[in-house]
């Protein structure tokens, strides 16, 4: 363990019989293991719910005669003993479920959802880099990621009696978050100089211990740089055009800086989304400046060892930033590369809007062999939007693969269904996870079993939802048509729908309140009711989505729906957390082809909630029939969409909940829940997830590499 106080800052310190319990606070480990979330639950039971899980802080308050207490309480100890064992194992463990070992990767990302202790993300993007992170982990992937301290997070989500959305500040305490300070040779702060921008900005280095893995961020909220950059990295996707290109930079080429200062070896580069995409242009400079590659072979090195994944499915929503904000940045660099101003900025011209800019999902498509998009139909949409940029007719000959996505398992699965698998499927069952075949023995566990999980994880959910709002109560004077609209009437006997994701309009959040007086029959409907639950938050600069979840919110705080419409604030890792598992129908209402992949209802699915979808992202791979629901055309038709939304509901999902037999149990339904865990979790784990990152990219590369050094 490091002693140094002046690397962890987060800690306290603790009996040395207990010493261990810091080192598994700073690795985020226990967050996908139900035993180290357990041991610190025992610690302090109280103190754990009040820090909404945040062993950082529970340790800070825990108070000191309580830790002389019970290390002498052996059950404790006993426990605490098993679980350190564990994540020592875990750590020190070799093996890996991989046949052959890749050259180490650098995986670059603006966000990454890792825990809400850490919140450094806005939603589905960065989920997915913190799940393939844990997931590299897990496997012994050799992967690093880079990415971003915002230490004013995303946004807090806050809405108003009127409905409306205020963005509140979130400041990340960085004392009461799982990371440490990267140290220099002196034992201070690591501080980088990002290249090539002057007046100079310096970043300092944190890191993040995910299992085996880690992330470094970079932080220019410090001191030394000016109050303009300091600002760089506060907010995520701030609108500002100028700081965002700032960003850009900062997390590219900065980012590529913290691997060389650290003396870190990789050979393979991916980029997650444009975002990073400069990383590409400081990759070629090394090629050059370190290795004295002529620029095209640089150029050229670079394409071949480099990744780029792709989750934009409309040209409109990539990054785009004007040729004289570029010139302003990167005069020096294209002289230093050897390059032309007109050379250096035709690699993010768009074929198809020469004029708008320099585009970095452009760039990036140019600038790397390996291009994936995150599913099968995501992929055709992908070419046809950007064929030009290949300059190719036949769609079929422009090289995109795609890799659907995956969740890691052991982070969304719920500790309860953890628990059972561990009996019925075998302790070892993380280890065979993506085997379709051991999910069959799901077929023994009975129904009642089953039901029984699935009704405790709703009423914790519901609990969690009063809970928060009872906060909210007892804090400010809110209207008390606002509390029933958060929430407080939630019932858990009734057929509960979930629909939780941005509100934006793409991804029609208002679908299933297009006709509002047969919602309100479907919704009262006295034996057979229905209740919906909404969360998510707009983009502060997307006016739209912000008056879509003001209707949402008005709407729920009509008395004609019951309290059986709510909305629940601030969503994310935490709040999806209890939806994905507590609700009986997580909806998903996408105009197709505009969700990539989407990764919420495979959550749901792995955790028996049926998914109803629109034909649209890693649905069509999923659906077979028989484990959820699809509606909806394509192209889409909001009206007509609703209605078959509507008649699926009335004439299929509703019937089948409520057909219940003697024990009080639907067991039809319960069997549609086993057919959906069966065939969704091994197929849509980010296990299945790596190795096609590994079959299709990370080993054909490292045998291309290696093949060029050894002829
Ligand atoms: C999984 C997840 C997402 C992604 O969900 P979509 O299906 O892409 O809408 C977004 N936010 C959070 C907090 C999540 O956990």
């Amino acid at each position: 363990m490091n002693k140094d106080p002046s690397k962890n800052i987060a800690l306290q310190s603790l009996p040395q019989e207990i010493e261990g319990l810091n080192e598994i606070a700073l690795n985020l480990w226990w967050t996908w293991n139900p035993k180290g979330k357990n041991l610190f639950k025992l610690l302090n039971p109280y103190l754990w719910k009040e820090s909404e899980h945040n062993p950082i802080l529970m340790l800070k308050k825990i108070p000191k005669s309580s830790l002389e207490k019970i290390v002498k309480d052996d059950e404790f100890m006993k426990e605490y003993r098993y679980v350190y064992a564990l994540f020592k194992d875990y750590l020190n463990n070799k093996s890996s479920y991989i046949k052959e070992k890749p050259l180490p990767i650098a995986y670059f990302c603006a966000e990454f959802g890792l825990h809400h202790t850490i919140p450094i993300y806005s939603g589905g993007l960065g989920i997915l880099a913190g799940d393939i992170l844990k997931e590299s982990s897990d496997m012994n992937i050799p992967i690093i990621g880079i990415g971003f301290m915002y230490p004013q997070g995303y946004v807090k989500q806050e809405i108003g009696s009127d409905g409306w959305q205020h963005g509140a500040k979130e400041e990340l305490q960085k004392d009461l978050a799982p990371i440490e300070r990267v140290l220099d040779k002196n034992k201070n702060h690591l501080i980088i100089q990002v290249p090539f921008i002057d007046p100079p900005v310096y970043a300092s280095i944190w890191k993040v211990n995910i299992g085996r893995v880690s992330l470094y961020l970079l932080d220019t909220d410090i001191d030394k740089n000016d109050p303009w950059d300091r600002e760089i990295s506060y907010r995520l996707y701030t609108p500002d055009m100028h700081q965002r290109l700032r960003q850009q930079i900062v997390l590219g080429i900065g980012g590529y800086a913290v691997l060389r200062e650290l003396g870190i070896e990789y050979s393979i580069l991916h980029l997650n989304e444009g975002h990073p995409a400069f990383a590409i242009f400081e990759r070629i400079r090394g090629f050059i400046e370190e290795e004295n590659l002529p620029l095209d072979e640089a150029i050229k090195r670079v394409k071949k060892s480099s990744i780029f994944t792709t989750h934009t499915p409309l040209q409109a929503a990539t990054d785009v930033y004007s040729f004289d904000m570029m010139s302003r940045y990167f005069e020096d660099y294209w002289k230093r590369i050897g390059l032309s101003k007109e050379e250096f900025l035709s690699f993010g011209i768009n074929p198809d809007d020469k004029a708008s800019g320099f585009n970095m999902t452009v760039f990036a498509l140019k600038m790397c062999e390996n291009i994936n998009a995150v599913s099968k139909k995501h992929c055709a949409t992908t070419k046809r939007i950007w064929k030009d940029v290949f300059n190719e007719k036949d769609e079929n000959k422009i090289p995109i693969d795609y890799v659907t996505n995956g969740v890691h398992i052991p982070t969304w699965l719920g500790e309860d269904l953890y628990e059972i698998y561990e009996k019925v499927l075998g302790d070892r069952w993380p280890a065979l996870q993506d085997n379709i075949d051991i999910w069959k023995k799901i077929l023994d566990i009975e129904d009642k079993k089953i039901w029984k999980i699935k009704q405790k994880n709703k009423i914790k959910m519901i609990n969690f939802i009063r809970e928060r709002v009872r906060q909210k109560w007892a804090k400010q004077t809110i209207d008390p048509s606002v509390v029933i609209a958060e929430g407080v009437m939630l019932d858990p006997d009734i057929l509960t729908i979930g629909f939780a994701r941005r509100m934006t309009s793409y991804k029609r959040p208002d679908l299933i309140l297009y006709d509002l007086d047969r919602l309100e029959k479907i919704i009262s409907n006295n034996s057979n009711p229905v209740q919906i639950i909404f969360a998510g938050k707009a983009h502060p600069a997307d006016i739209p989505g912000k008056k879509i979840l003001q209707k949402i919110f008005k709407i729920a705080q009509e008395p004609r729906f019951k309290g059986r419409i709510a909305f629940v604030e601030d969503y994310g890792e935490l709040v999806a957390k209890y939806l994905i598992r507590g609700v009986d129908v997580w909806l998903n209402t996408p105009i197709p082809p505009l969700e990539a992949s989407g990764t919420s209802g495979m959550k749901a699915s792995i955790n028996g909630v049926l998914h109803l979808s629109t034909n649209d992202g890693w649905w069509i791979e999923g659906y077979n029939g028989k484990n959820g629901w699809v509606f909806g055309k394509e192209p889409s038709n909001d009206k007509e969409d609703a209605n078959e939304l509507y008649d699926i509901l009335e004439k299929e999902i509703i019937p089948l909940y409520y057909d219940v037999n003697s024990d009080n149990i639907p067991y039809k339904w319960v069997q549609k829940m086993k057919e959906a865990m069966i065939s969704l979790t091994s197929k849509f784990s980010a296990r299945r997830m790596m190795k096609e990152y590994l079959d299709k990219f990370y080993i054909p590369i490292t045998k291309k590499i290696r093949k060029e050094k050894n002829g």
